[in-house]
């Protein structure tokens, strides 16, 4: 049932296989046998040429994504039965087949056993996102199961791979429908409506992993002020609205957020004047503005893309929370996020205890976040646990 490609490893270097790790590194790779094209499905051995598992071949740091620690084939019963695995999922945790919320993430890559690939679900849409060649070179494949698992469910199939594809492939894809084509973009998330730019949108169109965090808010916003700081498409914003705060203010730098915030707003709470946007860099807002905010929201994107710009980023989060609550009257909520997979939970809760120590306020943790289960950590890949959050009582 070979592949009809093989790797073989260095001796010794196959531990972290035997551990169900899902990468192999280009470093552990002793040889090759026959000719490889990148995205290409490789059977890895160890020096004694025993079957280890079975993935997809990458130029690069991580030469191997591992598909299978099994002896089998990669073919359309394969991704049926890995689609259908991660459907049964979300249908366990209770986000499937609901009047109030239609988005959820049906695939978070090693979460799912598939390395490379992202599928989020927007009402009858599914946006698909290669991160790499392998999951590039199968996406035809991938369409058909999705369709085969999702039956009714679907009706259109984006592909949005433009910018997470690895740039030195070469491969050129546009984003497009693979498959249908569905015009109508509003999803509904817990009983509020969100358009979703997965045309020209940041990752495929929306950030589903901050649903219960967005959830948990809406408990706290009661009579409140709040700032959504990094607020994109204003998720956290209309949460605060419905939640009964006594204003809301969102903030991005990026005009085109801006006016997703605003036609979000539109959809759920039109013309209600408690909400303001702002196009504004962070900083500058926060050096600016009054200290009149007792809710504050910080979702900054990533600041540490990989490990050599850890320490920048830990300093970057320091600074960022040191300014907020500096200006935040006592008695205040804040809901503070790292999403950098190379920044861990604990060294980002060291930033924000040396911030709270720089403004010598008396801080309690009231919870810690996480992504959702929609978002799942394959417990042999801790690096897979990216998101996470403190909320904080600044007195
Ligand atoms: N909280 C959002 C996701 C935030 S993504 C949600 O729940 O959907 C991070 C956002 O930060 C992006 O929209 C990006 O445009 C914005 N951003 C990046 N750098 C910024 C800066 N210096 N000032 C303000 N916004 C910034």
């Amino acid at each position: 049932m070979s592949s009809g490609k093989t790797i073989f490893l260095r001796r010794g270097k196959d531990e972290s296989l035997k551990r169900f790790h899902p990468w192999v590194f280009s470093g552990a790779v002793h040889h090759v046998d026959g000719d490889l094209d990148e995205g290409d499905i490789v059977d890895v051995c160890n020096s004694e040429g025993e079957f280890l598992a079975r993935g997809h071949w990458q130029i690069g740091s991580i030469a191997v994504r591992i598909l299978t620690f099994d002896d089998e084939p990669i073919d359309g019963e394969f991704w049926r039965s890995r689609l259908a695995a991660a459907l049964a999922v979300r249908r366990s945790v209770g986000l499937t087949g609901r009047e109030d919320s239609d988005i959820y993430r049906l695939v978070h890559g090693e979460g799912d056993n598939l390395p490379g690939l992202v599928i989020d679900i927007y009402g009858k849409t599914a946006v698909v996102q290669a991160h790499s060649v392998g999951m590039h070179v199968n996406r035809e494949a991938i369409v058909q199961a999705l369709r085969e698992v999702m039956g009714d469910n679907l009706c259109a199939v984006y592909y949005k791979s433009e910018t997470t594809l690895p740039f030195k492939a070469q491969l050129a894809q546009e984003n497009g429908f693979l498959w249908g084509e569905c015009r109508d973009n509003v999803a509904r998330e817990n009983g509020l409506s969100f358009r979703i730019d997965w045309l020209k949108g940041q990752k495929t169109g929306f950030f589903v992993d901050q649903r219960d965090n967005r959830h948990l808010l809406e408990q706290y916003a009661r009579g409140r002020r709040v700032l959504n700081m990094f607020c994109y498409t204003g998720g956290f914003s209309v949460y605060a609205m419905r939640g009964g705060a006594q204003l809301v203010h969102s903030v991005d730098s990026s005009a085109k957020a801006i006016e997703l915030v605003n036609e979000n707003m539109q959809l759920n709470f039109p013309n209600d004047s408690r909400h303001e946007a702002f196009a504004e860099d962070a900083f500058r807002f926060l050096d600016e503005m009054k200290p009149m905010y007792d809710l504050v929201i910080l979702d900054p994107p990533a600041f540490a893309k990989h490990k050599d710009s850890l320490k920048n980023a830990l300093r970057g989060y320091t600074k960022l929370n040191a300014r907020a609550m500096e200006k935040m009257p006592s008695g205040s909520i804040l809901f503070t996020f790292s999403c950098s997979q190379a920044v861990s939970k604990d060294q980002f809760r060291l930033a924000v205890f040396t911030a709270a120590a720089i403004c010598r306020r008396r801080v309690r943790i009231l919870h810690q976040l996480h992504q959702p289960a929609d978002h799942p950590v394959n417990i042999y890949h801790p690096e897979g646990e990216y998101l996470k959050g403190l909320v904080l009582y600044v007195e």
